[in-house]
């Protein structure tokens, strides 16, 4: 035979015009029901097309523009993995995973969100969702087509607005002067680990610090001075008991303290480390200002029962002596 077939064979052929027929088919398939729904969201909609045994995606020119290529940049025959190479890595797996079940019948439709990476190097949020539109007698996929959007201005709408809530949420936990955990926070806590102690059987110590003659070094030296010492003093408690306590400002001059699984000689340890560093502080031990603590340890009863036994320790000692940590 010398038939002209531009150096391609006839099985070749016969292959591309009955791939070029699935997709006419889904073509007029999908223009009679866009004619009937007429997509009022158009602008931001991109259709593909997949011939799944060929692996030629055909799409609307929206998706590769909104990743900055241009169409004739782009090879003529655009393999899936064009897209799927772009993917994010955290988004990689769960979109196959979707496709593949998908694929494999067991979902009714391929459905996901995911970022793909533009040539500029940013990234953009698609939300894809297509379905196997035919499939052999056995069941394998033929061709699939779906549409995708382009959400990334929704996304960093939300991402924003989570970071908004996140920055709100660490504001409202904290104390205003000292930049410590508030009485909120502090308590929050107390609450949890109560309930931790009570469940795990681990011993929960609570300390109630107090500044000793706090009111006369306002009164010397005025509120503004009072509160820098406060914020040092916050500071150097935070500093002190690193990730084995929690400190909130209680109330005033007031701080409370909570060592979660403790034992009594780590309790009074922990505790006396914190008041030897308010003694020892560079800046504080010109003024001579130390702190005394009351502790116990949770048994039984609320929050509020552990606070009043704390307070009880502290109170009892302070009018005896300053500068201790009593249990
Ligand atoms: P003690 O040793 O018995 O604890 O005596 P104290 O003077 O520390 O205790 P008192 O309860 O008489 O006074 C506490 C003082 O703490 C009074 C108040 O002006 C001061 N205070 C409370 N909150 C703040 C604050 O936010 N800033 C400043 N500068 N002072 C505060
Ligand atoms: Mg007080
Ligand atoms: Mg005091």
């Amino acid at each position: 035979m010398n038939e002209n077939l531009n150096g391609q064979t006839k099985e070749e052929l016969l292959l591309k015009i009955k791939n070029q027929k699935l997709l006419i088919d889904e073509l007029l398939a999908e223009k009679e029901a866009e004619a009937k729904l007429d997509y009022p969201w158009k602008g931001n909609l991109g259709h593909w097309y997949w011939n799944i045994q060929s692996n030629d995606v055909v799409f609307n020119p929206m998706k590769v523009e909104a990743i900055g290529y241009t169409i004739e940049e782009l090879p003529d025959k655009i393999p899936y993995s064009f897209f799927t190479d772009k993917l994010h890595p955290d988004d990689y797996e769960r979109v196959m995973e979707n496709m593949s079940q998908h694929l494999e019948g067991s979902t009714p439709v391929y459905e996901v969100e995911y970022r793909i990476q533009a040539k500029d190097g940013s990234w953009k949020w698609f939300y894809d969702r297509g379905k196997v539109t035919k499939r052999s007698e056995d069941g394998t996929p033929l061709f699939s087509a779906g549409i995708v959007f382009d959400v990334s201005k929704q996304k960093s709408k939300v991402e924003n607005l989570e970071d908004l809530t996140s920055s709100l949420i660490k504001l409202v936990d904290k104390d205003e002067l000292t930049g410590i955990r508030n009485r909120r926070a502090v308590i929050r806590e107390l609450k949890t680990h109560l309930l931790d102690s009570a469940v795990k059987d681990k011993k929960l110590a609570v300390s109630m610090i107090d500044i000793d003659d706090f009111k006369q070094l306002n009164d010397t030296k005025g509120h503004v001075f009072g509160d820098y010492v406060l914020k040092e003093i916050a500071k150097t408690l935070e500093r002190t008991l690193g990730k084995k306590g929690i400190v909130g400002r209680y109330g005033g001059e007031e701080f409370l303290i909570l060592l979660p699984d403790s034992s009594k000689d780590a309790a009074q340890q922990f505790l006396e480390n914190c008041r030897a560093a308010i003694e020892t502080n560079e800046f504080l031990k010109q003024e001579a200002i130390t702190i005394s603590g009351g502790y116990t340890f949770y048994t039984q009863g609320d929050y509020e029962d552990v606070i009043k036994e704390a307070d009880k320790n502290l109170y009892q000692y302070k009018a005896s002596g300053k500068n201790k940590m009593t249990g």
